[in-house]
């Protein structure tokens, strides 16, 4: 008998409708498996066989013929061992599914029957959800990202046999509906530091704020052990919340990096996520790609913040990739059957030290570099680079006596506040643009709403001058000026905000 079952194929972010045709005839036994599979699909021939065989089924006296359709697409992964399952048992008579068309099925099985969670399962529910009385036939596993798409109607099972019994029973009760977002608690992160714990460094602090409050880039350049990754890893707590758009997007690019074995109980990203990799990260775990198209860091932090600690470790053609998710807000990878383009809009975080040993800002130690080396290694950060970094700043070495005195630091909560209210305020004011902060507007903007009166444009060209900024250097400091400007709840930019946001160019651009 002849039956097709429907499926999806991961293309990048993108989910791809396929069907599985699956015949099965009387004749010498046989398997004929076409329509572009890769390894992994094409083995799922034995996985599917085995796991049917767990269920007390046998599907093997026939010549089975399966197409996997749009021909030219290239079917990867496991995903389709489910699909392909219900399609031998169904089109060899073993079992009867009532309404089999109104069911799309992914899901990985193992050997003995038990079915295993796929990547990408939020892309398919969000493009299911439109279609109303499909109902999407998935592991138990994935339920946590089925669930985030409001009105979905899905079923879950643990295992093969799990999910004919359902099937079979064709019950209303078994089918779930997704009831999205709202349902779902905002757990606080108790591992991101608190700002309070952070003494003696208030123009750190100060600096983060303003970069957080429009999404502005940021450098820190300090000396080894004076606070720069303590400083950048409390960030996350003064971010403002994601909005449901911004959760669905970036919990729909971890969906799609879900590797073969991850534990089983993937959660929805409700928090911005602080990407921190390692400064020997290839340039395919950075930007992504590879064989299986998967998305990289700079990606998993859309929405959120990318840190590159040690940045002029960070190896040079990597960072220049980076350049174009800075500017586009995405990455775009091409591979022979089309180009994948993965969302990637972040706010880049870096930290480095001021030489090769570290100490030049240092008034205690010596800095023990030759010039040439102090210069090599700045070099190593190219100038396009830092010229899109908004923020950056020195961070002096503290005081061991400072934590005694000064006592607990202004916390994160009271900070995020202050970000909350500046960020509401540009929602306003790009209401009907395509930005979403300060540090997304283009140059004519920036001039528009920085809204300067004379004399304060004056005075900010003339020290534009003086410190030899370019063209791009000069509006960016007019965006963080406005942002300096949004924190304190002003209109007009003034000469205080601009001379702030001069002091955060450590480093000329
Ligand atoms: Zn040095």
């Amino acid at each position: 008998m002849f039956r097709r079952i429907r499926s999806y194929c991961l293309f990048g972010i993108k989910a791809v409708p396929v069907s599985v045709e699956v015949d099965a005839a009387q004749g010498l036994p046989g398997f004929t498996l076409v329509g572009l599979p890769d390894n992994a699909v094409r083995e799922s021939r034995e996985r599917v066989v085995s796991a049917i065989r767990s269920i007390g089924k046998v599907v093997t006296g026939f010549r089975t013929t399966v197409n996997l359709s749009p021909a030219d697409l290239r079917k990867e992964g496991s995903a389709l061992d489910l699909p392909l399952a219900i399609g031998m048992l169904v089109s060899t008579g073993e079992i009867e599914i009532p309404q089999l068309d109104r069911y799309v099925f992914v899901g990985e099985l193992s050997l003995d029957g038990l079915l295993k969670p796929v990547r990408g399962v939020l892309s398919i529910a969000m493009n299911l959800v439109a279609e109303r009385d499909c109902v999407l036939v998935i592991p138990r596993g994935n339920m946590q990202e089925a669930s985030l798409v409001e009105g979905l109607h899905f079923v879950c099972a643990n295992s093969l046999g799990e999910c004919v019994e359902i099937l079979e029973r064709n019950s209303n009760q078994d089918v779930k509906i997704a009831k999205g977002i709202a349902s779902y608690r905002v757990d606080v992160d108790d591992k991101v530091p608190d700002f309070k714990n952070v003494v003696g460094m208030d123009a750190v602090k100060r600096a983060l704020e303003v970069a957080a409050a429009g999404a502005h880039n940021f450098l820190l350049v300090g000396s080894p052990g004076a606070g720069k990754t303590l400083c950048a890893k409390c960030l996350p707590g003064i971010l403002p919340e994601m909005t449901e758009q911004e959760i669905l997007e970036t919990t729909r690019i971890h969906s799609c990096a879900r590797r073969a074995g991850d534990s089983d109980d993937f959660k929805p990203v409700m928090a911005r996520p602080f990407r921190s990799p390692h400064h020997s990260a290839s340039m395919v775990s950075l930007v992504g790609g590879g064989t299986r198209l998967l998305p990289g860091e700079a990606s998993l932090a859309h929405n959120g913040v990318l840190f590159l600690d040690e940045l002029p470790e960070f190896n040079r053609s990597v960072l220049e990739a980076l350049r174009e998710p800075m500017e586009e807000g995405e990455i775009s990878v091409s591979r022979a059957s089309g180009t994948v383009v993965w969302p990637a809009r972040f706010m880049m975080g870096a930290a480095m030290n001021p030489c090769p040993c570290g100490y030049s800002m240092d008034p205690k130690r010596e800095c023990t570099c030759l010039p040439e080396a102090r210069k090599r290694y700045r070099e190593k950060i190219s100038g396009p680079l830092l010229d899109r970094i908004d923020i950056q700043v020195s961070v002096p070495p503290v005081d061991a006596a400072m934590f005694a005195v000064k006592g607990r630091g202004e916390s994160s909560a009271d900070i995020r506040r202050r970000v909350c209210a500046a960020r509401a305020v540009q929602r306003e004011r790009f209401r009907n643009l395509p930005f979403k902060s300060n540090a997304e507007m283009s140059s004519e903007y920036a001039r528009k709403f920085a809204a300067m009166n004379p004399d304060v444009e004056r005075f900010a060209v003339s020290a534009a001058a003086k410190m030899e900024l370019s063209a791009r250097g000069y509006f960016r400091l007019l965006k963080v000026a406005r942002t300096i400007a949004d924190l304190r709840g002003a209109f007009a930019v003034d000469v205080m905000d601009l001379s702030e946001a001069l002091r955060y160019r450590a480093f000329k651009g």
